[in-house]
């Protein structure tokens, strides 16, 4: 282990997030709490992480200027996204700075193919798949893949975006085509009987944590509603978890660790993809957890020991779309009234649009199926139209 990446990171220090978002936002607000001094490379000044952070830094991430004044800053750095250059990561490193979770883990996780190619060959369970880099390896995934198939951009995907999925052979090459003709992986579609996430941490001493499962909801693609723990047994909860610690050993990355699965009807889990960062079904730890992902993420990135995952209670989360907004502002005190143990987390973004991730809302209730009920429910008094 070089000696940059032993250091622990104590408090006052000034630990820095690469990425403005809302991620970015509660690493800070986590960090802060902690006692650090929290700050942001984001490329807007008035992002949601810069709006709370001690100081930023603005520019785009991979931007030799924007990183070198972030170093002078920043003891410690890590990632609120993985589509963050890992030169600039490598760069950022061998200036000595802490850099968790690594360069490796972020250019493998970046990248579907990479990711795919990785997680065969530690032997985890994925849908079947091919690379699509040629009109050859196309006609190959499509001559072998069971259809319909899913083609995804190995590149720069997120929320189902770089996505379109093929019913017949004579729609691979338009759908390849209107993808660019980018390095792309082709994916069988699975018939899924739940999607289910597992969000671990490794400590820079090889120290592991995992979370309940969580149970996940997906609308157009993008994460609607989890619900925290997953009610889907004992065997298939421990076998996510061992999976997901598995991966993060293997990657050797220290930080927080997000593995989503599709759990198939016979009970097979499956891997869908990687996040090596907190994860929006994680967000219900801030207040369901002993520890909340944020913090785990905090305390993995200054080499401190890691928290408790256990659950104070069962949760739901529901995301919060700009689409919320096309009718007028939501009513957020119709939601508050409609249930007071509700929790409101908002991004501080200035401008909805549809699909965009606005904020979201935490129930946390004995039965994990109330805790959903009432999350929807809030949401629901926020749409005037609806209620
Ligand atoms: P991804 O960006 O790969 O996580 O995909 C976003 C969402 O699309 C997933 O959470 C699933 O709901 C759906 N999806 C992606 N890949 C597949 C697949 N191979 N089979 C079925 N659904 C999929």
């Amino acid at each position: 282990m070089s000696a940059a990446a032993a250091v622990v990171v104590r408090p006052p220090a000034a630990v820095g997030v690469i990425g403005g978002g809302q991620l970015g936002r509660m690493f800070v607000q986590a960090a802060q709490r902690l006692g650090y001094r929290a700050g942001v490379l984001s490329p807007l000044a008035d992002g949601p992480a810069a709006q709370v952070a001690h100081w930023s830094v603005v520019g785009p991430p991979d931007h030799l200027p924007a990183l070198r004044d972030f170093a002078a800053r920043a003891e410690a750095v890590t990632v609120e996204f993985e589509n963050v250059s890992a030169p600039a990561l490598r760069w950022l490193a061998r200036r000595g700075r802490p850099v968790r979770p690594g360069w490796r883990t972020v250019w493998v996780s970046q990248n579907r193919l990479r990711e795919k190619t990785f997680l065969a060959r530690l032997g985890v369970p994925l849908a079947p798949w091919r690379p699509v880099r040629s009109p050859e390896e196309l006609a190959a995934a499509v001559a072998e893949l069971p259809l319909p198939l899913i083609l995804k951009t190995a590149a720069s995907g997120y929320d189902g975006k770089g996505q379109i999925r093929v019913e017949d052979a004579s729609e691979a090459e338009p759908a390849w085509a209107s993808l660019g003709r980018v390095p792309c992986v082709a994916e069988a579609v699975v018939r899924f009987a739940a999607e289910v996430s597992a969000v671990v941490a490794r400590g820079l001493d090889g120290q592991t944590a995992a979370y309940p499962v969580g149970l996940n909801r997906h609308e157009r693609h993008i994460l609607d509603a989890t619900v925290m723990p997953a009610p889907i047994g004992p065997v298939a909860s421990q076998e996510a978890r061992t999976l997901a610690l598995g991966i993060a050993e293997a990657l050797g990355t220290v930080g927080v660790l997000c593995v989503e699965f599709f759990l198939t009807a016979d009970g097979h889990l499956l891997v869908n993809e990687l996040a090596p960062r907190p994860h929006n079904s994680g967000h219900l730890t801030i207040e369901a957890a002993a520890t909340s992902q944020f913090e785990q993420q905090v305390r993995a990135l200054c080499g401190l020991p890691l928290g408790s995952t256990d659950l104070a209670s069962p949760a739901a989360m529901v995301n919060l779309l700009g689409d919320l907004w096309a009718a007028g502002a939501p009513d957020w005190a119709a939601a508050l009234r409609t249930d007071p143990g509700m929790k409101l987390h908002l991004y501080g973004k200035r401008t909805a649009a549809a699909g965009r991730k606005m904020g979201h809302l935490t129930v946390l209730d004995p039965d994990p199926e109330a805790a959903l009920a009432r999350a929807l429910a809030a949401r629901r008094a926020l749409q005037p139209t609806r209620r």
